[in-house]
């Protein structure tokens, strides 16, 4: 609209920062934010209000919801409703309490790389590695580092740098947000070599690919997705023979960190099996199935591990104290969260369900989880949820809590799989506060 002469520019008035800084929540979030950032955000709602976003009258409630709504971290805990297990857009495993508890007690000064005892220095991650031998006998060393994708990398350079690691063509895989693993392999100065066709890759198609160049044999779990139809792979044994024969290591990166098999999950690889089989190192994620910290766990050939642990890479991809305090506590502690859903109890959860679904006059219905994260891919995990309008999924996103459904065909799905029981009420609480008329 045109600004008339006479008439006063709205945005005129608009408070001075200054009487934004001396707002009692204001002062008062000093406690909470540094200057910089109260000022940020202050500048972000006066902002708006010039470019005639926000009516000048909306300020001073606009600037103290934006300096008490979130502290000095932006990232808001989340219910996740949608029945997936791993749920890569909300960080993967959530920690259970023993792994939250070691990671408060780690965050001061802590004995990482000091031994009480005798007050001299000590070798970073001990705990971590004696819980991770004692879960899973199989491997004679153990080694955390910073993620899944480290693992494999310290593994390929230490030992196939300006060599070749030979692969099926059938695992050249992309573990998300457009990281590729040949890529990856490539980063290190390893060659890839790769070997067989998308779909089928015979032993003879390895063994003739080794040669005096060759550094290691890596077998990879396409963790997320599946090749059907006229497919052969070759099996973690046959390999690990191959690679005794001719004095070559096998690597079998199992993505997900199972240590041993899950019987709900059959076609999953774990650590214990690939040991068993043969693999001279397994490489895994610390946040997948293993429902720890961001971490990658190698595991296997003492000698072996040593070699990577000794490799300069290996300072790059350092694991950090709270992770490593949080991934011990994950291993050595009870049940992880992670499991807990995956194997949740599907009579319990159809009661919590119908709970639910009475509480909220919703309507009860079966539902799918899923594993995510990049595992499993394909395996329904049989359960329910609450069917609710699809316009509900948007206020249980952005209310307090916030509430993740699925949205689906049409219909919001809230489904309580994910959910500590502790928090029902809580969903139901959302879920009411949702469905109100606004
Ligand atoms: C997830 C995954 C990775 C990468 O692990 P990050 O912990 O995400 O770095 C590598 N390989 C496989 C097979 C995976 O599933």
């Amino acid at each position: 609209m045109n600004q008339g002469a006479g008439q006063v520019d709205p945005r005129r008035s608009i408070p001075r920062t200054d009487a934004l800084l001396a707002l009692p929540d204001v002062v008062a979030a000093r406690e909470r934010l540094s200057e910089a950032t109260i000022a940020a955000r202050i500048r972000a709602v006066t902002d708006r209000a010039r470019r005639c976003e926000l009516a000048p009258g909306d300020v001073v409630a606009a600037v103290v919801d934006a300096v008490t709504r979130t502290g000095p971290s932006t990232q808001t805990s989340v219910l996740n409703a949608t029945g997936v297990v791993v749920h890569t857009n909300l960080g993967r495993a959530p920690l259970g309490d023993a792994a939250i508890a070691a990671i408060v007690d780690a965050a001061g000064y802590v004995d990482v790389e000091m031994d009480l005892d005798t007050g001299v220095r000590s070798k970073r991650g001990v705990g971590a590695r004696d819980a991770l031998l004692t879960a899973c006998p199989a491997a004679e060393d153990a080694l955390a580092v910073n993620n899944g994708a480290a693992a494999l990398v310290l593994a390929t350079t230490a030992l196939a740098a300006g060599r070749e690691v030979i692969v099926s063509r059938g695992e050249l895989i992309e573990i998300g947000a457009g990281f590729r693993l040949p890529d990856l392999i490539a980063s290190t100065g390893a060659r890839l070599r790769e070997v067989g066709t998308t779909n089928r890759t015979h032993l003879a198609d390895y063994a003739d690919a080794v040669g005096p160049d060759t550094g290691c044999l890596l077998k990879v779990h396409p963790s997320n997705f599946r090749v059907s139809g006229f497919t052969s792979g070759v099996d973690v044994a046959a390999l690990a023979r191959l690679g005794r024969d001719r004095g070559i290591p096998l690597v079998v990166d199992l993505g997900s960190g199972l240590l041993t098999p899950d019987p709900v999950l059959p076609d999953e690889p774990d650590a214990t099996t690939a040991l068993r089989a043969g693999a001279d190192l397994t490489t895994a994620s610390g946040d997948k199935l293993l429902g720890g910290p961001q971490a990658g766990v190698i595991l296997g050939r003492a000698d072996l591990v040593q070699r990577l642990s000794k490799h300069p890479l290996a300072r790059a991809v350092r694991i950090d104290k709270l992770a490593l305090a949080a991934l011990e506590a994950t291993v050595a502690g009870p049940v992880a969260p992670v499991m807990r859903s995956l194997h949740a109890d599907p009579q319990r959860l159809r009661e919590r369900t119908e709970a639910l679904a009475d509480a909220v006059g919703g309507e009860l219905v079966a539902h799918d989880g899923r594993v995510g994260g990049g595992g499993a891919p394909g395996i329904p995990l049989p359960g329910f949820a609450v069917r609710l309008p699809e316009s509900a999924a948007c206020p249980l996103r952005t209310g307090t809590p916030a509430v993740l459904a699925r949205v689906h065909d049409g219909a919001t799905l809230v489904d309580l799989r994910c959910i500590p029981e502790n928090d029902d009420q809580c969903v139901a609480d959302a879920v009411r506060a949702a469905m109100e008329p606004r």
